[in-house]
């Protein structure tokens, strides 16, 4: 699937299941023991939260494609991710294995949630790198030119990121951000023809029968899936953010 397609399907993921988020009775006790997280529990998510948490999850839902080097995403902060990138890819075995799978959703979205409990430097760079691969999925970046494009997309992430800070974004939501993302990413790739290893490590990939799976970047993508998925994604922000519509 293509990388804005994956975005896309990561943002409509999450405004789908932020409001259930805040009736979960565990995030209270969640709340607790974070340092200078600001709990979203006491009443709803802010609609500064609500687009956080969007752009976050759009940006999870290309993180499993980092095992995949030479693609546009591994170029979002130029070297710093294409190097992150050939990391990830060495260690999850090439592209389409152990990022593409429950494991990897959940240790990511664990990971980030323990990382953000105890280093804030540590989450605002998760933060950081979630929304400059969001933006690059949906196309910030002007084809050919690699060093421009990354510094476009630094300053545009950057803005972004001061522009939630000065909201008093909090983020205790985002362990479950990254795992909606990555999750988002792998019910996509099951839809294409190539399918994924959902269960790795074992090696069983699943992916619809009868050969009728997407074939990435093709008509129907483009013209129809893109579309429809913008369509839905702007839907869902306007119900979130003005409910009384
Ligand atoms: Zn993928």
């Amino acid at each position: 699937m293509m990388g804005h397609t994956h975005a896309l399907s990561g943002a409509a993921a999450w405004l789908l299941v932020a409001p259930g988020l805040v009736a979960l009775p565990g995030l209270t006790a969640l709340s607790g023991l974070t340092g200078d997280l600001t709990p979203i529990v006491a009443n709803a998510l802010s609609p500064a939260e609500v687009v956080a948490g969007a752009l976050v999850c759009a940006g999870a839902a290309m993180l499993p494609d980092l095992d995949h080097p030479h693609a546009t995403i591994a170029q979002t902060f130029g070297p710093a991710t294409w190097v992150l990138s050939k990391a990830v890819n060495w260690a999850s075995g090439g592209h389409r294995h152990a990022t593409h799978s429950l494991v990897f959703a959940i240790a990511a979205g664990l990971g980030a949630h323990l990382l953000a409990d105890r280093f804030p430097i540590g989450r605002d760079i998760v933060v950081i790198l979630m929304i400059g691969l969001a933006l690059r999925a949906v196309g910030i970046g002007i084809p050919g030119k690699t060093i421009t494009s990354a510094m476009v997309n630094i300053g545009l992430t950057a803005m972004a990121f001061i522009l939630l800070r000065s909201a008093h974004v909090g983020y205790l939501w985002l362990g479950f951000a990254i795992t909606f993302g990555c999750l988002a990413h792998v019910v996509g790739d099951c839809l294409t023809e190539r399918g994924c290893p959902v269960l790795w490590p074992l090696r069983h990939r699943w992916l619809l029968p009868w050969k009728i799976g997407i074939k990435t970047g093709r008509a129907f993508e483009i013209k129809i899936l893109g579309p429809v998925l913008s369509v839905i994604v702007i839907g869902l922000f306007a119900a979130r953010l003005m409910p009384s519509l």
